[in-house]
Parts: structure tokens; sequence; C-alpha cells
């Protein structure tokens, strides 16, 4: 066992567990996701030096002009994503550090993430071995059309945002599936869509702030 995983002083579970409390107090209600946001270290996802924060309820960067979500988001993504039921085989855009991918490793059967920039990518496979997460399957990509090939989903998350919502990407979803994701340019929000055997609605939820979704790998 390393120092990053000793669980001393700022990272320790005590700490941990008053992020949970946090969640709760700010509205998270689904047990399973408050289980897998305690069972998922944040700080070893982020830089060291940072990792003071790790349990603060904020973004962080991660480098190369990216973030980690703040906890509520990932908790309430997670908990929209699932709406009480069991998930099956869940498609994230955007791996980033790998957080929210092993968040959604407790909750779902198997997981897909796509990254397009490769240092993120490399990094988020390292450290999801180093915590034995075997059930997340990542790829080096452009996840703007989503990976058709491991489709249909029943969950797909995107954590960057988009102006619109390509029907190549909704596609993906089988019936009965939820999408969560971030929409806007100026103004962000996220948006839950439902796919039923009639087609898919649309529904509005809180305002957020997510990097943009970007074109091509680097
Ligand atoms: N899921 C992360 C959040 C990462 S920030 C977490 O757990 O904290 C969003 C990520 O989306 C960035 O790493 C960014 O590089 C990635 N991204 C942006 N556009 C993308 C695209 N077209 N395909 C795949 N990933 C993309």
């Amino acid at each position: 066992m390393n120092l990053r995983h000793a669980g001393i002083g700022m990272t320790s579970p005590r700490t941990r567990a008053r992020l949970i409390e946090r969640l709760r107090a700010e509205g998270i209600v689904d047990e399973t996701v408050l289980a897998a946001m305690n069972e998922v270290p944040r700080h070893i996802f982020i830089d060291e030096a940072l990792a003071s924060r790790a349990y603060d309820d904020v973004s962080l960067p991660i480098g190369h002009g990216q973030t980690i979500s703040q906890p509520y988001i990932v908790a309430r993504m997670t908990e929209v994503l699932r709406n009480g039921k069991q998930l099956n085989r869940v498609l994230e855009i955007g791996t980033g550090c790998g957080y929210q991918a092993a968040v959604l490793s407790k909750v779902a059967k198997e997981v897909y993430s796509v990254e397009r920039i490769q240092p993120l990518y490399e990094r988020a496979r390292k450290t999801l071995r180093e915590l034995k997460i075997f059930n997340v399957n990542l790829r080096y990509a452009d996840g703007t059309t989503g990976m058709p090939d491991a489709a249909p989903y029943d969950g797909i998350i995107m954590t960057c945002a988009a102006p619109a919502l390509s029907a190549e990407l909704r596609e993906q979803l089988s019936p009965g599936g939820r999408m969560v994701l971030p929409m806007g340019t100026q103004e962000q929000f996220l948006y839950l869509i439902e796919r039923d055997e009639n087609g898919f609605r649309e529904s509005r939820l809180e305002a957020v702030r997510f990097v943009p979704l970007m074109m091509g790998k680097t």
C-alpha cells in the first residue's frame, strides 16, 4: 500500500464520509449512488498537490484544460441515469480522469467510456487498473457520435457540453434507456432523454457548467 492509498488526513475515510453527508444535504437520495460515491477514492484521480481538496464539492483541474467534475454533479447524473434501477451497459462520453467511470462501474454491469485526449485516456486506464476496476472499457477516440459498435446502451452519459444532441448518438440508446447530458453554449442545462417504443422524451433539469465537446482526437 503506498501513501496515496494510506487514507491519512484530508483523504481519510472520515473526510469522504463528510462528502457523502453533504451530497445527502444537497438532495441526492439514491443509496446505491451514495454507496458508490463512498466507495471510490476521488483523491486517487487527481494530482497529489490537489489531494487535500479531493473531498470538497468542487471541480478541479486535471490538466490539458480539462476538469474532474464536481462530486454533486457526478452523483446527480448517476442518480438520474439509474432511476432506481440496476444498469446493464452504460456509455460515457468524456472519460477525463476516469472518476465518473469508476462511480458508474459500481452501479452498472459494464461501462464503456471514450476520451479524445490521449494522455488523459492513458492516465485513466492506469488509475482504474490500480483500483482493480475491470468492468470499464476505455477507448481513445472522438466520442461525438458515441460508440456504435457496443450499442445499444441502457444508459448514456456525456460529461462535456454539446450545442445539440445528435440523432446518431440518440439512436444508440435502447428502448427504456436514459441519457443524461449537458447542452448549451453560453448557458448550459442538464437534460434527460428517455427512449420508449414511441420515441424520445426530453426534460430539462438544472443549470450546469461543463467543458465543451470537441471534435477529433488529440
Ligand atoms: N468524466 C470526467 C469529466 C471529464 S471533463 C470526470 O469524471 O470527472 C470532460 C472530458 O470530455 C474531457 O476530458 C474532454 O477531453 C472530453 N471530451 C470532449 N470532447 C470529447 C469527444 N468528442 N470525445 C471524447 N471525449 C471528449
